[in-house]
């Protein structure tokens, strides 16, 4: 039966005995074939990196350096710049958090997603008013800077495309503002990453973080990359073997250590070998298949989605900065008079459609497009993300309570 009584056509996707639509990409993408193939070549071989000078894990300690420079190559870094692996962008970010200089000032517009907005609780964190342009971003940032210390450390964290509307942040233009004012740039690349080729030195940024789990490797990897200086003058995000380079007992009981200055400063314990492999196999297939041709082939998939909900009087698709306004395949919509989880439960039981739904871990954005306070907590029409918080998914619309 078809919801809102039209026929949906969407590629399939085959999960053992399930077929289904997966359209909920920007949330976690399936692995490529390819990567799976070279982790499953790789996987009878792995040992312990960093640690012995046995076979496996020499071969291990190699493959775990060469997806680093792998990752390196893929995001153009500079010659210093430094790839920390590890679990996931919130990590990432999370980590640069915990490794701001003394006294860091920190500047993120409040439409970030939530792993680009909460980490800095440790920081005097200036929240920037959602803009309706990019120039108007730009804009809002440098004035916020203008009256900012500017003799003391800051970073500004922003966004490459936004995962609720996939609209382009415009990154180099920040950057140059933010280093205009003496302040450092974090890229959240976690859904730029996946469409559009990341440049550290085109887009002048000081660090970028993406998940492995959105650009088509498994979960559980995330990279962090750039500027080595306050990531090695910083406490270890982790602090155990694998960081330490010599630990020794004091006469006075106590313990020295010697911490790594390189990205194993960071990387404490037995790192995930298998995940840095898989993210530059995905690197490596993504840089094989050309983002020219990716973008464009992007380009017109974005058009054909577009008009189709175009048709559908119900359906406003939620944008920023404005309906021509470049993106990435990235498109979120409200259906007039539904409840998102209500909706998103009548696309999978209807059609096998797996859609993202809720506020998409970016609750003031959401509320912003939605014509509300971003101030203000509470529901706007659709449930709040994470676990046990969705309400009554799964409801079937033709009774009558979908709405
Ligand atoms: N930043 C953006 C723009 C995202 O879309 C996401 C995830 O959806 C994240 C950060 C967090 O990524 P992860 O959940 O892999 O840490």
């Amino acid at each position: 039966m078809p919801v809102l009584g039209r026929d949906v056509t969407v590629p399939l996707v085959t999960a053992g005995e399930v077929t289904y639509a997966a359209l909920d990409y920007a949330a976690s993408a399936p692995a490529l074939q390819r990567v799976w193939d070279d982790v499953a070549a790789y996987a009878p071989y792995y040992g312990s990196v960093h640690r012995g000078a046995g076979y496996l894990s020499q071969l291990s300690t190699d493959l775990f350096e060469n997806s680093r420079a792998t990752v390196h190559e893929f995001l153009d870094c500079r010659d210093g710049d430094q790839v920390v692996f590890t679990r996931s962008t919130t990590d990432s970010l999370n980590l640069l958090a915990g490794a701001l200089p003394a006294g860091c000032e920190v500047f993120v517009f409040e439409t970030e997603h939530h792993a680009a907005l909460l980490p800095w609780a440790s920081a005097r964190v200036t929240y920037l008013n959602a803009p309706r342009t990019p120039g108007e971003a730009v804009r809002t940032l440098e004035s916020a800077l203008a009256r900012r210390d500017p003799y003391g450390p800051a970073l500004v964290c922003v966004t490459g495309a936004s995962n609720v509307t996939g609209e382009l942040w415009p990154v180099r233009e920040l950057a140059a503002a933010a280093h205009a004012h003496g302040a450092r740039i974090v890229l959240d690349a976690a859904q730029l990453a996946p469409h559009h080729r990341v440049s550290v030195r085109d887009l002048d940024v000081d660090w970028v973080a993406f998940s492995g789990h959105k650009l088509y490797a498994p979960f559980g990897s995330g990279v962090l990359a750039g500027r080595a200086d306050w990531l090695q003058e910083a406490e270890p995000y982790l602090a155990g073997g694998g960081a330490s380079r010599k630990v020794s007992r004091r006469t006075d009981g106590g313990v020295d250590v010697e911490w790594h200055t390189t990205a194993a400063r960071h990387e404490a314990g037995s790192p995930n070998v298998i995940g840095a492999y898989a993210i530059a196999s995905a690197c490596r297939a993504l840089t094989e298949a050309g983002f020219d041709a990716l973008v464009e082939r992007e380009r017109h998939l974005i058009a054909k989605v577009r008009a189709g909900l175009a048709e559908v009087p119900e359906v406003r698709v939620l944008s920023l900065f404005g309906d021509d306004s470049p993106r990435v395949g990235v498109i979120s919509f409200v259906v007039e008079g539904w409840n998102s989880s209500h909706f998103a439960a009548a696309l999978s039981a209807e059609y096998g459609i797996g859609v993202r739904d809720g506020l998409f871990c970016a609750h003031p954005l959401v509320r912003t497009l939605l014509g509300g306070d971003p101030r203000e907590a509470g529901e706007c029409g659709a449930p709040e993300d994470g676990p046990g918080e969705r309400s009554e998914a799964g409801v079937h619309p033709a009774e009558g309570r979908g709405r």
